[in-house]
């Protein structure tokens, strides 16, 4: 075969155990007939309301079946707008949105306007774990920002500031929150460090807030919103979680309104638009209002007090403090077991399936990710039984 170009093999990366493996056996095991509780996967229990589909239908069959070339349909983009100007109190108008085929597109458009090749991608770990392929598909290098356990995940600017002196070419800091996998939501003394780290060493600030809508408690707090960051942050969003419509692949990246044209040509050489009966549902959907979202967000939030309730008391087992997105993040080092042996250990003993904490870094080693994506009696008898099953292994 003819030898392929090197784009593939440089967002793979070193790879290594990427935690999917737990994922593939829980799977064999469902399908040999086995009861497993799946705690792996970070897809929404809720399907797409039918309200959604209805408008999708309704829209392809008026005729909105066409190309749509450019950043978007502009009704969308100005209730994208609305939505993030009432949420975050920043003025925004339809200039400062692009429409993308997901949050993932806008991550990769992101950091397409931003970083060039042989420049350098900062990315805060714990992470979700496409960042860093997504980085080095720019041709840029992608680097690690460690956060500590024992401060909760909490980003800290000297580690911000030390990781962009030693990296050449540092151009972007990548932060997540609320936070996948760890459920952290960052602090606002976190926050104003990160936005002073980002000034003092001159970069983008790329914010993921998919999970705006799932916050449990104190206020999300966008990074856009802080003083003199909405110039140099770029905020990725999505209909995935806040609407439950991952399939549907519809996101958003919001910044300064240059950054936003970038993103267009780098469309067009791309998705060349995307389907305009998929904006016109996400445009209804917007329509739905914050109770809608609210109600979609709402099992996330009981499922995390559950897990408070479980694993309040559990001898081994310390649970992350969560407050948003639909995660907790579990600290098992008490076993004496890194994440990866534990989870395989008890999937094979209890027939609960988590993703080993090692898969999102080494920050998170001795850990493991638990999706609240599980009916709540499901999950609070699973964390039951993780939480005796620990014990007995530190015993
Ligand atoms: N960022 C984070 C932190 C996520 O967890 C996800 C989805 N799991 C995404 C971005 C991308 O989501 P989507 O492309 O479906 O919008």
């Amino acid at each position: 075969m003819m030898e392929l170009g090197q784009r593939s093999a440089m967002i793979l990366g070193e790879g290594g155990d990427d935690g999917w493996g737990i994922y593939y056996r829980a799977r064999d095991l469902i399908r040999a007939g086995e009861r497993v509780v799946n705690l792996t996967i970070g897809e929404p229990d809720v399907k797409t309301d039918p309200a959604i589909f209805d408008a999708m239908r309704a829209a392809a069959a008026a005729g909105h079946s066409g190309y749509t070339v450019g950043p978007g349909l502009e009704p969308l983009r100005r209730a994208i707008a609305a939505r993030v100007e009432r949420m975050t109190g920043v003025p925004t108008a339809m200039e400062n949105v692009i429409v993308t085929p997901g949050g993932q597109a806008a991550l990769f458009a992101a950091h397409m306007v931003t970083l060039d090749p042989g420049q350098a991608g900062l990315y805060c770990a714990p992470f979700y774990p496409t960042y860093p392929g997504t980085i080095r598909a720019t041709g840029a290098r992608a680097i690690e920002v460690p956060t500590r356990s024992s401060e909760d995940f909490q980003p800290r600017a000297a580690a911000i500031l030390q990781a962009a002196a030693e990296a050449q070419g540092a151009r972007t800091l990548l932060i997540n929150t609320p936070n996948n996998p760890t459920g952290v939501l960052y602090t606002p003394e976190t926050m104003a460090a990160v936005a002073g780290a980002v000034r003092e060493a001159g970069l983008w600030l790329i914010s993921d807030e998919v999970y705006d809508g799932q916050v449990w408690s104190g206020r999300h707090l966008s990074a856009r919103a802080l003083p003199g960051m909405a110039e140099r942050t770029l905020v990725i969003g999505s209909f995935s979680k806040s609407f439950a419509m991952t399939g549907s692949r519809i996101g958003w990246m919001v910044g300064p309104a240059a950054a936003i044209e970038a993103a267009g040509v780098l469309a067009t050489a791309t998705t060349y638009g995307i389907p305009p009966f998929i904006q016109m549902g996400a445009l209804h959907a917007l329509s739905l209002g914050e109770g809608f979202e609210a109600a979609v967000a709402d099992p996330f939030r009981r499922r995390r007090d559950i897990a408070a309730r479980v694993l309040g008391n559990a001898a081994a087992v310390r649970l992350i403090p969560a407050e948003g997105a639909m995660y907790v993040m579990l600290d098992i080092r008490a076993t004496g077991l890194s994440g990866a042996e534990f989870a395989a250990r008890l999937l094979e003993a209890e027939r609960i399936a988590v993703m080993p904490g090692e898969s999102f870094g080494a920050p998170s080693a001795g850990h493991v990710r638990v999706a609240l994506t599980v009916a709540d009696e499901d999950l609070a008898g699973a964390l039951e039984r993780l939480a005796g099953f620990a014990a007995g292994l530190a015993r």
